[in-house]
């Protein structure tokens, strides 16, 4: 496949009328190889973040073995691409005839629940056909914490309370070959602290139902750069999850792990939009709410943006941007900075939008097409390249395979 140098030698080329998403490999195996080296355990790629293809390949081929997968549709992908990795299926509410088939079917012994209820589900659906329990399962209790160190909450949803979670894991522990504890602290946390405070939760888990646990998985939230969130390096995440691990009442051989979505493919993508419109500060642009921009438009999230014709050159002003759909919500408040003399007809590279971007895309209204190319130049930002703030000596020499 033939690699662009960057955005401006893809608009020269095609003059796209529909926005073209830039892949970039070099960034995601980079970001493959950090943590496949650095974390201290196992790291699992949370899939729903990014699902494409190529990028889980191109994981698997900078170190990443495990895979956190949601749904079973995402465990036959995965299976179909990956026949040697390791499958761990990380939603506590599953129906039964997906757990009968990723246990039976694609090999996966590894599941998350917060109830007895998902406990006996899964523990019938994996009985052989003489009615035996499975004696391999490997059974993560998701514990709830909070998270108020996170851009995004995952707090409500899922995750037993630390008040119910004794008998759950005394429970867990009868039918598991490996016990384990899980949480999510939410998307881009900030602070490393974040997971401090949910280690001393499983900490008081475990103390209060006196079991012995094999697996601690701390979940995502590893954040990414964007505008106005610069995070610390992840070196300080990796070096306070594992003090607090090692102090954990835990066996002598227990694993810790962690399911990475975002830092994973963030610097993977970013999308050529081009400009319909200007109205005053407000760019009417063809990609939105329904496209690759759902979290700008949802959640308010910050995508840093660059117009891509050298001869704009006012000083930066804020613009918010409208998407292509005719829904008055296909909106993104921004403010994106770019200069004060953009025209109807730009052409505008949005980064980082590897996770939960161009996995997000839909069709309504028929918008949602577009090119995929590959580019060679870097991302917009990076955790992984040295140029931070706070830049580790560490942070150039992630191996080159
Ligand atoms: C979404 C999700 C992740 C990935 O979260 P990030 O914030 O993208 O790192 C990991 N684990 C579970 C269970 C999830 O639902």
């Amino acid at each position: 496949m033939y690699i662009y140098p960057d955005a401006s030698a893809v608009v020269r080329d095609l003059a796209p009328d529909e926005p073209v998403i830039l892949n970039r490999p070099h960034a995601a195996a980079r970001a493959g190889r950090f943590f496949a080296e650095k974390f201290p355990g196992k790291s699992l790629y949370a899939v729903k973040a990014n699902p494409s293809p190529d990028l889980i390949e191109i994981l698997w081929a900078s170190g990443i073995t495990h895979y956190d997968v949601a749904s079973i549709a995402e465990v036959r992908m995965v299976r179909g691409l990956l026949p040697d990795a390791t499958l761990c299926f990380m939603h506590p509410v599953k129906t039964a005839s997906a757990i009968r088939e990723a246990y039976f079917d694609h090999g996966v012994r590894t599941f998350s629940l917060d109830t007895e209820e998902e406990l006996n589900k899964i523990v019938e659906a994996t009985k052989d056909a003489a009615g035996n329990v499975a004696a391999d399962l490997r059974l993560c209790v998701r514990l709830r914490v909070s998270s108020e160190y996170s851009e995004l909450s995952l707090a409500s949803k899922f995750g037993v309370d630390l008040a119910n979670a004794a008998p759950l894991l005394q429970a867990t522990r009868q039918v598991a070959d490996w016990l384990g504890v899980c949480f999510h602290v939410g998307s881009q946390a900030m602070t490393p602290f974040a997971y401090v405070q949910a280690l001393d939760r499983v900490r008081a888990a475990i103390a209060q139902a006196a079991v012995t646990v094999d697996i601690v998985d701390v979940g995502g939230g590893f954040p990414s750069v964007y505008p106005g969130m610069e995070p610390p390096p992840l070196e300080d995440y990796f070096a306070i999850i594992h003090r607090h691990f090692e102090a954990l009442p835990i066996a002598y051989n227990a694993e810790l792990w962690c399911e990475p979505g975002r830092a994973l493919c963030a610097e993977y993508s970013s999308l050529i939009v081009k400009v319909e419109k200007r109205r005053g500060e407000e760019l009417y642009i063809n990609d939105g709410a329904y496209g690759a921009l759902f979290d700008a438009a949802h959640v308010g999230w910050r995508f840093p943006v660059k117009v891509l014709d050298a001869s704009r050159s006012a000083s930066e002003a804020e613009f918010a941007f409208y998407g292509p759909t005719c829904d008055d919500a296909d909106y993104m408040e921004g403010p994106f900075m770019l200069p004060g003399d953009v025209v109807a007809g730009d052409y505008i590279e949005v980064g980082m939008l590897g996770a939960y971007g161009c996995a997000m895309r839909t069709a309504f209204n028929g918008f949602g097409r577009g090119e995929v190319v590959r580019v060679a130049d870097e991302p917009m930002a990076s955790l992984y390249r040295g140029d931070r703030a706070d830049p580790r000596q560490s942070d150039n020499v992630v191996s080159l395979r």
